[in-house]
């Protein structure tokens, strides 16, 4: 294997790293906006404290005081 091969390959190596790199961040920042979007918002009935819960879930307890309450529809 002479230089120029070895540099060539080099190259490959690193830019493959920074592509899988991108990749992983890519996918991992879109993962979190997800996540952030199906958030749920409750308003709780009892005290009215306002809340969010990840996922769909159609009730979910007030974290303050335990009153389970529907979720909100927009
Ligand atoms: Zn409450």
């Amino acid at each position: 294997m002479d230089l120029s091969t070895a540099t060539v390959i080099y190259c490959l190596f690193v830019a493959a790293l920074f592509l899988g790199l991108w990749m992983f961040y890519d996918r991992r920042d879109h993962a979190l906006f997800e996540h952030a979007r199906r958030k749920s918002t409750f308003m709780c009935a009892r005290c009215n404290h306002l809340y969010a819960a990840s996922g769909r879930p159609d009730s979910c307890e007030c974290p303050r005081c335990g009153h389970a309450n529907a979720r909100l529809r927009f």
